[in-house]
């Protein structure tokens, strides 16, 4: 531990220093209340010996302003040392945010056991801050993955869900055209029946990447929408702009050149696209990701590794 002790009293500060120093803990130093203060402001402790009479701010004032500055995140326990053994000053002591009271003049056999029942509860603290950061990591672990598809790292369903809701919304409220582009991978069973589903899964990340790296606005998302099928929202783009996105995300992929040689269309992996864009005509999200994919099977129809706007 990590221990402050507050005493006016050289002599005292050097005794006390020496029974907790055997017990293998570190020691600071103060001569006043008003450095110990000034101390617990940019440093943390985890116990303070805390001397009551003392010139200047005395040691209950010492402790009332040391516990308002560190609040309730961080306690730790501070022991008075002191000769005013009476209920009266015991009473303030405990008030003041003071947790035991130890007289002086001090039997070090006393202070000693009086340290080590307290370094129990500091091994509590210590356990309690472990559990508390590993919970918070697997909270964050847990939204990542609620969140986002692991094979792809790109946005899953239900984030698309949640994401094209609110901004269905934001576009509806401010008049602002709203895009989204459906995408889906040619003849991709005769992938996987060709090459494997390992392979299948390496071409599903592959594409991702790149449909990763489409997105320039901060607002834009790409999502995984199903198996091999991919989905843009653009919030304030219209329909030029998102097919100008959709035509690029389409050559982007011929030219990544993942060799397809069961494909009808070309020899390497190709996408089908179709967009469409919210302008005031649709009630919800959804009507919006119908016409994608209504432009979508047009693609599909007219030959495949095409944009077809809704
Ligand atoms: P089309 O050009 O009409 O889209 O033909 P397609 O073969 O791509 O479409 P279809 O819907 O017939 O087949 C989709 C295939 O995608 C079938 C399925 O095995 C594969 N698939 C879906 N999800 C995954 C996945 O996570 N990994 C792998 N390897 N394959 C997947
Ligand atoms: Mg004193
Ligand atoms: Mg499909
Ligand atoms: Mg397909």
């Amino acid at each position: 531990m990590r221990v402050l002790i507050v005493d006016d009293s050289k002599s005292i500060r050097m005794l006390v220093a020496e029974c907790i120093f055997s017990l293998g803990h570190e020691t600071v130093h103060m001569e006043s209340g008003n450095d110990a203060v000034e101390y617990i402001k940019e440093n943390s402790v985890d116990l303070i010996m805390m001397d009551v009479e003392m010139p200047g701010m005395n040691g209950f004032e010492t402790t009332q302003k040391i516990r308002k500055i560190k609040g309730d995140d961080d306690w730790f326990p501070i022991i008075f040392l002191t000769t005013q053994v009476d209920d009266d000053s015991y009473t303030q002591g405990i008030l003041a945010g003071g947790d035991a009271y130890m007289e002086k003049p001090i039997s070090p056999l006393r202070l000693q056991l009086q340290i080590t029942a307290m370094e129990r509860i500091y091994r509590m603290r210590q356990k309690l801050e472990q559990v508390q950061d590993s919970l918070l990591e697997a909270n964050k672990t847990l939204l990542h993955l609620s969140m986002f598809d692991q094979l792809t790292g790109l946005a899953n369903r239900r984030n698309f869900d949640d994401t094209l809701d609110r901004e269905f919304k934001l576009a509806k409220r401010e008049k602002k055209p709203l895009s989204v582009v459906l995408c889906d991978i040619d003849f991709f069973k005769l992938y996987n029946d060709k090459y494997g589903h390992q392979k299948g899964d390496q071409c599903l990340a592959d594409v991702s990447l790149v449909l990763a790296n489409a997105c320039t606005r901060p607002t834009d998302l790409a999502c995984r929408y199903g198996g091999e099928e991919f989905i843009f929202i653009l919030p304030s783009t219209d329909l030029k702009g998102a097919t100008i996105i959709a035509e690029k995300v389409r050559e982007s992929i011929a030219k990544l050149g993942i060799a397809h040689t069961e494909s009808k269309v070309a020899d390497h992996v190709t996408l089908s696209l179709g967009v469409a864009t919210y302008q005031g005509q649709f009630k919800s999200g959804e009507e919006v990701t119908k016409a994608a994919d209504d432009a979508l099977y047009r693609a599909k129809e007219k030959g495949r590794n095409r944009v077809e706007k809704a």
